[in-house]
């Protein structure tokens, strides 16, 4: 799938402040999250992402001095990639003196509120990655901000996606991944009861994070409850409502 842009006048950008310096080529990406809360409701809503990544461009103008964003590009959970500083220009997220090496690329998510990256947001990354490589002259490395830098940044849940080489979700590479079973494809929620083996899938997974829940088939008030519970302990929506990201959850989050 072609890299889905939102180009700087897309997301009504302010011009920069200043000239970019110019790189002649990287040795490949830093991986970044925001350092801050994001919140949830960006998943449902991109117009929240373009709100957001507005935002932090104002604080780096702003509070930083920085002459723009300083990011090269920005992965929201839609799987677009809003252009930052874009292709060439010496990006200012990756620490001084760090910046010439890598391209940096902001994962829309942080350190509280939305914690784990939704598939969307791997899958922008990953087209960012093949971006700067296709048209940067960027080479092939993958890396996080923490890695020669001293920051918790990009956060665990993407650092260790980025430890373990950077994968596609759902696989793609050949070699089958544990994961989550396809989405039912319907919403799980209460009330009314939802009955039926999609229900009784996700319970058993329940069960087996130790939640205390029968497998009974039933999504009634318990399981809205179990489902509150888990979704607060991930750092997404809690809305008692099992969609496709608490359902991949379910088999893909670290268990809590
Ligand atoms: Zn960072
Ligand atoms: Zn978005």
């Amino acid at each position: 799938m072609a890299i889905d842009l939102v180009l700087r006048r897309d997301w009504n950008a302010r011009a920069p402040r200043g000239d970019y310096t110019q790189l002649d080529s990287t040795k490949g990406v830093k991986v970044h999250y925001t350092g801050g809360r994001v919140d949830p409701a960006i998943v449902s809503d991109h117009s929240r992402c373009v709100a957001l990544v507005r935002s932090i461009q104002g604080y780096h103008m702003d509070g930083n001095g920085w002459i723009d964003i300083g990011y090269t590009f920005v992965a929201c959970p839609h799987r677009k990639v809003f252009e930052g500083r874009g292709l060439y220009h010496l990006p200012a997220a990756n620490g001084p003196g760090l910046n010439a090496g890598h391209y940096a690329v902001l994962g829309l998510v942080g350190d509280s509120g939305l914690l784990q990256p939704p598939d969307g947001v791997l899958h922008g990354i990953l087209d960012a990655v093949q971006y700067v490589r296709d048209h940067g002259r960027a080479g092939k490395e993958i890396k996080g901000h923490r890695d020669g830098y001293a920051t918790d940044c990009p956060g665990e849940p993407l650092h260790s996606w980025v430890r373990r080489g950077a994968p596609r979700p759902g696989g793609g590479d050949g070699t089958p991944e544990p994961g989550a079973p396809p989405f039912p494809g319907r919403l799980l929620k209460y009330p009314p009861v939802m009955r039926g083996q999609d229900v009784r899938t996700w319970q058993a997974r329940m069960r087996e994070r130790g939640f205390d829940l029968a497998a009974d088939g039933a999504y009634g008030a318990e399981s809205r409850e179990v489902c509150v519970r888990f979704q607060r302990e991930q750092g997404v929506a809690a809305d008692g409502i099992v969609g496709p990201v608490t359902w991949r959850l379910a088999w893909e989050a670290p268990p809590g």
